[in-house]
């Protein structure tokens, strides 16, 4: 119908970075088979903590330079990936990063923590329907840990996906879409506790100041809510490590761990999961299903 491939799959994200953390693995796979991928960032992460002293500068708080950036670090990150569609929502700089939870940059009149979530989902509406997505990947509703902007993007990419489909609405932006599965983000519990065992075992935290805490693993669920694991393949683990190295004002790789700006040593997970948020399973009750688009009709 629109000349793109057969399986299309549609990631909504909060800032670059966080589609290479979350899904670097299952994105360079679906790339790599053919499937079409889009990568929909909401901001461009304009108040990140930025590692490397030497682009301290780019600060929000100094030249406030982060945000263009880190569109040169996901692109980077995207040909690591092997993705080619990725686009930022309402154009680059349309929304601007909200900061942590609480900050004063969350009321700013650009915060996209402060936008109104019909009038952001309609950008997204546009996406769904001229990709016509069959799967869509976000956060859950407390956006993994949060954060303004990751709850922004849930509330976003869901209430996206229903104005997408809906008949009579906004017809100038596509004809109606269904997206037929949507899966949130997750780590199984047993999972995250096996990665800071091994990584204790390894001698705990070098090169990095100090060890983080299961607690600081978003979107940390008991494993019998995973309904789906992508992984652990080469190359696509590799390529997630080199996306995630792409990402480097924000994340600092060393093998199997890395840390974020806080300096704490967590676990790299080359295997993903997922929860199976609206939509059919493609597996029997109780089975993980390993294709995100198992069961898919259309
Ligand atoms: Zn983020």
């Amino acid at each position: 119908m629109n000349g793109l491939p057969a399986r299309r799959l549609l990631l909504v994200h909060a800032h670059p970075d966080d589609e290479s953390i979350n899904n670097g693995v299952t994105m360079a796979k679906y790339a790599a088979e053919g499937a079409h991928v889009t990568l929909v960032t909401c901001t461009l992460g304009e108040e990140g903590e930025v590692i490397p002293p030497g682009l301290a500068h780019l600060a929000a708080d100094r030249d406030d330079a982060l945000g263009a950036h880190r569109v040169g670090e996901l692109a980077a990150a995207m040909a690591e990936l092997g993705v080619a569609d990725h686009r930022f929502l309402g154009g680059p700089g349309r929304f601007r990063d909200s900061g942590m939870m609480g900050a004063p940059q969350n009321t700013r009149p650009q915060a996209f923590w402060s936008a109104d979530v019909d009038e952001a989902a309609a950008y997204l509406v546009e996406v769904i329907r001229e990709i016509r997505p069959q799967v869509l990947v976000t956060y859950d509703p407390d956006g993994g840990y949060g954060h303004p902007d990751h709850i922004q993007a849930h509330r976003v990419a869901m209430r996206g996906a229903e104005l997408a489909s809906e008949s009579a609405y906004r017809r100038d932006l596509g004809a109606p879409h269904t997206v037929e599965k949507i899966y949130w983000n997750r780590v199984p519990l047993s999972v995250v506790e096996e990665g800071f065992a091994t990584l204790r075992a390894a001698g705990g935290k070098a090169p990095f100041p100090g060890l983080a805490t299961p607690a600081d693993v978003p979107g940390v669920v008991p494993d019998e809510r995973i309904t789906a694991e992508i992984g652990d393949e080469e190359p696509y683990a590799a390529a997630k490590a080199a996306a995630m190295r792409a990402h480097a004002t924000q994340i600092a790789v060393d093998g199997p761990f890395f840390a974020l700006s806080n300096d704490l040593a967590q676990p790299l997970f080359t295997r993903e999961y997922y929860e199976l948020a609206a939509g059919r399973p493609g597996a029997p009750a109780g089975r993980r299903e390993h294709d995100l688009f198992a069961g898919v009709q259309a």
